[in-house]
């Protein structure tokens, strides 16, 4: 009942119980290592997400489906993940630069609608595309840049009286040669990291990788706010050390993103934080490669861009393009083709079928086996996506394994892959996660009532559930649940 989990929380993970060895490579140490949290039980992972100030891609969302895979991983292992994807909606500048415009200033200004309205339309098509690929947004905080003005300050102000900051007219900025060891992320000198520094020429910047912690106003900035240095907004680094301390605390356990931040963005989240704390910021740091295409990353700039909303417009199942991303792993640089996509949705809709076949053989019986363990080590040995498939597909396929194995295997499958192997979701299936808060109630009060064999109980919620405007089904892995037209 991993749904059930979800809305109440996995009260699976105890303090009696070890739990099983994951691995992950840390970009911090660059090896593999063993994973081991701070809190027994629990683990808290922040994501850096999207600036809003277009629609997403879908190499944008290579970073949410690593970090989907980590906490399902981690919660199948009887953790609890306590999870945040920023969204960025002020401070991010066009050209990476300290003194450029705001990228959501700009776009708002061209599209004659509020920076606000803006980033919300976008915030919310991009949770929707992380939801259309199967990723509980239930379980996420999405928390907005600018929801955390004041918080930042503090931290910023933090860090001058700690003497890590310093004022100039064009704004407060971080004094990296008094934080020993930046660049300690990738191993990156700190010589690299000035040469490879925005190439704005600040007058009076004491060294040319120190970064803008609070950025004076521009008379025509849209977005701007008091501060003890005069008005103005936020630098984009400084968001991402404010809120995962306010949501997570001072220290985290996991920080992931696209491995294009690590060298500057997540070296000055790790000096702003540290300098402020005194402690170790994130404890594992996981970065993934890119999605390309034509040899080429996607990328806005680029103009070769391809939404999900294109790959659902052309027909595919977006649980296709969850199906693509796992054939590699999140390290290896992926090659995106409608041809190859076209190739994952075939491999997903025979798996699908295979697995539907399983279903009525085993009569929803599981039974341990060799495969699972297989299964799980993969999984458990730094995600390695692709040879869990392998070995998925291959033990579906033996003659050697019973249904009830295969059933078993299916359920470890549809845990960590999430590719609804189990209950192929169908059209207009909704996700738990994304209902009302108080149909979610009722679903798992209707649940409570199947399992203790109440069905008048259980009826009468059906009934309450559907004068609100949604239809329960029964699957074998819990409800379906689909919109009706009231
Ligand atoms: P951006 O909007 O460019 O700041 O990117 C938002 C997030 O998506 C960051 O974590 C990037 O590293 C990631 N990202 C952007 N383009 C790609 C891509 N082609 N493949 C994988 N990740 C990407
Ligand atoms: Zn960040």
């Amino acid at each position: 009942m991993q749904w059930l989990a979800r809305i109440f929380g996995n009260k699976k993970n105890t303090t009696h119980e070890r739990p099983p060895q994951i691995f992950f490579t840390n970009t911090l140490s660059g090896r593999k290592e063993v994973f081991v949290p701070q809190r027994a039980g629990i683990v808290t992972m922040y994501t850096c997400g999207p600036t809003v100030y277009s629609k997403q891609h879908i190499g944008n969302l290579r970073p949410g489906m690593l970090s989907d895979t980590i906490a399902r991983t981690l919660a199948s292992a009887g953790y609890r993940v306590r999870r945040v994807i920023n969204i960025t909606d002020v401070g991010h500048l066009v050209g990476d630069g300290d003194h450029g415009d705001d990228k959501v200033a700009v776009s708002a200004a061209r599209e004659k609608v509020t920076p606000k309205s803006l980033a919300d339309r976008y915030t919310k098509e991009f949770i929707n595309d992380l939801s259309e690929l199967n990723i509980a947004v239930g379980d996420i905080q999405f928390p907005h840049a600018t929801d955390y003005i004041k918080e930042q300050i503090a931290f910023a102000k933090t860090l001058e009286e700690k003497g890590f900051a310093y004022p100039l007219p064009s704004g407060l900025y971080f004094d990296t040669q008094r934080f020993p060891g930046y660049g300690k992320l990738g191993g990156v000198s700190a010589a690299e990291l000035a040469a490879g520094a925005r190439v704005d020429v600040v007058a009076g910047k004491r060294h040319s990788a120190d970064f803008v912690l609070w950025r004076t106003a521009k008379p025509n900035d849209l977005q701007q706010w008091d501060s003890p240095w005069g008005r103005g907004n936020p630098g984009w680094h400084i968001e991402c050390s404010t809120m995962s301390r306010a949501l997570l605390g001072k220290e985290i356990d996991i920080h992931t993103g696209g491995e294009d931040l690590a060298p500057i963005h997540h070296n000055n989240e790790i000096a702003q934080s540290e300098a402020a704390s005194g402690r170790t910021f994130a404890h594992y740091w996981l970065h993934n490669a890119f999605l390309t295409m034509s040899g080429e990353k996607i990328s806005k700039s680029l103009g070769n861009v391809v939404y999900l909303s294109d790959v659902i417009e052309k027909g595919f199942d977006p649980l296709a393009l969850r199906y693509f991303f796992l054939q590699a792993h999140y390290r290896t640089p992926l090659s995106f083709s409608w041809d190859a996509l076209a190739g994952a949705a075939s491999a997903l809709e025979r798996l699908q079928r295979l697995a539907q076949d399983v279903a009525q053989e085993s009569k929803h019986k599981e039974s341990p086996s060799e495969a699972r363990g297989h299964f799980l080590a993969a999984m458990r040995d730094d995600l390695a996506t692709p040879q869990a498939l392998g070995i998925l597909w291959d033990a579906l396929r033996s003659e050697e394994y019973a249904p009830a194995e295969k059933w078993g295997l299916l359920q470890d499958a549809d845990a960590h892959l999430g590719l609804s192997l189990l209950a192929p979701a169908g059209p207009g299936a909704l996700a738990v996660a994304d209902l009302p808060g108080e149909v979610q109630e009722m679903l798992a009060r209707r649940e409570a009532a199947r399992v203790s064999r109440d069905f008048t109980e259980a009826d009468r919620l059906r009934g309450e559930i559907e004068r609100r405007g949604y239809r329960v089904d029964d699957g074998p892995n819990g409800p379906v649940v689909t919109r009706t037209t009231l």
